[in-house]
């Protein structure tokens, strides 16, 4: 992102000691949420209740929202403007091959992971009867209320077809960002096929409305600390304990393939296909993690991703611009895995055998949901539904986990947005250029 003058933009005062306060605000919202689950609410539940409702809650949907706010314009200026800006379209399809490619790849080798764990493990085989059937009793309706009317889509063309919007104002309304993006990409080679004069007016104005973005979520990364202790007080405050202990070997299992991912394969992948040094690539990330994990949203996260990537991972604009928005809707290599393992889980614990050919088929529909997950808290349960009933495994089972999703959604989203800055770093090595890491 570029600054009203055009250079990097001014960021806000002490960055480092800014990041430092949002990762405090997470482990002190974190200690004092858990303290109050534990100490006050067994004498006192209104008093949390209340302390939730008129002031975490609020305070951490203000820094939210302040973030969703940006994210259309953002999508729709920085991908439109990357493209426009790689230039010729031969060089636009190989980093657009380049970028998919990697995206299936990696969300594909994502879910084999998991996979390989869950039936390593087996976590649903040992989940006692009474315990699910409780479950299933206690969060029937929330369970229904989150898969929502999503869960009655089915594969099909009409999933390809609806990627290209009628409108793309109606698109953006309803949050449509697969069509957002099919826009942005579309206004983007349609501007390099202008004249000079015009080409150079579209692109200042996409510029300018890229760094008006870049200066609202400096406002709203003013209130992170306080937004971020807010979410995750609200959340570990409410959270059920007992619930975690019920399924504490799934939670573990998934929690185990995510660490996987970003100690194991991101690294992996820095080292040898992008070059560059994965300790210093995972130290300099920390407030993309930090954000992640405590809005459970890739969108929202999505301008901390930019940011970090153009300024401290050296990632130049115009590969940022096009990879990131992309990767923080099609690339959700901890979502895909999560899909993974509680789709068999769940076979488990209603004891469905899946074969090898049906998991196999399992990664392929984990992979193709995962893209079309919206990057917004439990985006990707109305997609699970999916997963499920077309391998048999009944879609009700989704109340079995749900007490537990809000805490694996903020692990999940964590490789979630990781993997889009690595896959960002391997293109730009890919492409040449110099990068900080
Ligand atoms: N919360 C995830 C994200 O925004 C999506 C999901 O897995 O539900 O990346």
């Amino acid at each position: 992102m570029t600054s009203p003058d055009g250079a990097t933009p001014s960021t806000p005062p002490a960055e480092g000691a800014l990041s430092n306060r949002i990762l405090l605000g997470l482990l002190l919202g974190a200690v004092c949420g858990v303290a109050a689950n534990l100490l006050v609410v067994p004498r006192a539940p209104e008093l949390v209740e209340a302390a939730n409702r008129w002031l975490f809650v609020p305070v951490g949907q203000l820094f939210l929202r302040m973030l969703f706010m940006v994210v259309i314009p953002l999508v729709f200026s920085s991908l439109a403007l990357g493209v426009a800006s790689l230039g010729d379209l031969k060089r636009l399809g190989r980093i657009g091959a380049r970028t998919m490619g990697y995206f299936v790849l990696v969300t594909a080798c994502s879910v084999a992971i998991g996979l390989v764990l869950v039936n390593t493990l087996r976590p649903g085989e040992g989940l006692p009867q009474a315990t699910r059937e409780k479950l299933l009793e206690t969060y029937r309706g929330e369970a229904a209320s989150r898969i929502g009317t999503a869960g009655k889509a089915e594969f099909g063309p009409s999933l390809l077809v609806n990627v290209i919007p009628r409108n793309p104002v109606e698109a953006a309304a309803k949050g449509d960002m697969l069509a957002v993006i099919f826009f942005a990409l579309m206004f983007g080679i349609g501007v390099t096929k202008l004249s000079a004069e015009k080409k150079s007016f579209w692109m200042r104005l996409l510029e300018g409305l890229a760094d008006v973005t870049v200066v609202i979520i400096e406002f709203a990364l003013r209130l992170a600390p306080y937004g971020v202790f807010g979410l995750i007080f609200s959340v570990t405050s409410r959270f059920g304990f007992d619930i975690l202990k019920q399924l504490l070997l799934f939670v573990v299992t998934v929690l185990a393939g995510l660490t996987l991912l970003v100690l194991g394969v991101y690294p992996i992948l820095l080292r040898f296909l992008a070059k560059v040094s994965p300790g210093a690539f995972l130290r300099k990330v920390r407030p993309v993690m930090v954000t992640a994990f405590s809005t459970s949203s890739s969108s929202a996260t999505l301008p901390t991703t930019i940011e970090v990537s153009e300024r401290d991972l050296g990632v130049p604009p115009q590969i940022a611009g096009f990879v990131l928005p992309l990767g923080a809707t099609m690339n959700m290599n901890g979502t895909a895995l999560f899909e993974g393992v509680a789709c068999v889980f769940l076979a488990q614990v209603f004891g469905i055998h899946l074969s090898v050919g049906q998991q196999l088929f399992v990664i392929l529909l984990a992979v193709l949901t995962a893209i079309g997950t919206a990057g917004v808290p439990g985006g990707s349960i109305p997609l699970l539904v999916l997963v499920l009933t077309s391998v048999g495994v009944p879609a009700e089972g989704i109340a079995v986990i749900i007490g537990v999703d809000r805490l694996l959604d903020m692990a999940r989203t964590v490789p979630n947005v990781i993997g889009d800055a690595t896959c960002a770093v391997y293109v730009s090595r890919k492409e040449g250029y110099d990068l900080k890491v």
